[in-house]
């Protein structure tokens, strides 16, 4: 399957675009997380990319889209993907419409208080980007990584300034994003409240649908 997982920062896209990308057996590609990746290991992509990114504003659509175009070449995801953070803008939607077909585009909503409040919880693992919240997705033990026990960050952008910025811009961009998969009948939309599994569920009748 060929997925697009919409959502404005806080909405839970992360983690369920994982539990989905396991159940389906096909890889979740985020771009944040390939960004990041770059910014950690100082490539060019990552210098050029890093202080858009810790300013909560958007990559420029040229290097976001290359570095998707290579991704979704490699071997993994002919078969399939679930694509998170991408696309943003209307420029990066018609550039995917030319690199490949979709099935479906998952838009998770809710209210902006709550993805505040969700942003301002979350801890990542810096080594294998495992996501977690303080309260609804503690780890095991406070502060320390259930899978490779490295120590849990908090990621700069998740600052709450920079979480009102990353929503603000999120909203004004995602609105065309969410009018341009309306009109192809692709949009599938998901209320964001809730349990990581209820949400889960919701996300898959949507997709059976
Ligand atoms: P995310 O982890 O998806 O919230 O992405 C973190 C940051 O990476 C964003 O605030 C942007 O600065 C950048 N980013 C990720 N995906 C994209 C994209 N498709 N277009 C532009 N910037 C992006």
């Amino acid at each position: 399957m060929r997925l697009v997982l919409l959502g404005p920062p806080g909405s839970g896209k992360g983690t369920q675009g994982a539990k989905l990308a396991e159940a389906l057996g096909v890889p979740r590609i985020s771009t944040g997380d390939i960004l990041r990746r770059n910014v950690a290991a100082g490539t060019e992509l990552g210098r050029k990319a890093k202080a858009f990114m810790e300013s909560g504003k958007l990559v420029p659509d040229e290097l976001v889209i290359a570095m998707t175009a290579e991704r979704l070449r490699e071997p993994d995801a002919q078969k399939g993907f679930i694509l998170d953070g991408f696309p943003r803008t209307i420029a990066q939607a018609e550039a995917l419409s030319k690199l490949t077909p979709l099935d479906a585009v998952v838009n998770l909503f809710l209210e902006p208080e709550e993805l505040v409040k969700r942003s301002a919880g979350r801890r990542v693992c810096p080594k294998c980007e495992a996501v977690y919240h303080l309260v609804s997705n503690p780890p095991r033990k406070a502060g320390v990584c259930d899978r490779c026990g490295t120590a849990l960050v908090t990621r700069p952008d998740d600052r709450e300034e920079v979480v009102r910025t990353r929503i603000e811009t999120y909203e004004r961009q995602a609105a065309p994003l969410i009018q341009y998969f309306k009109d192809r009948r692709l949009l599938r939309e998901v209320y964001a409240s809730g349990l990581i599994d209820e949400i889960s569920l919701r996300v898959q009748e949507v997709l059976r649908a």
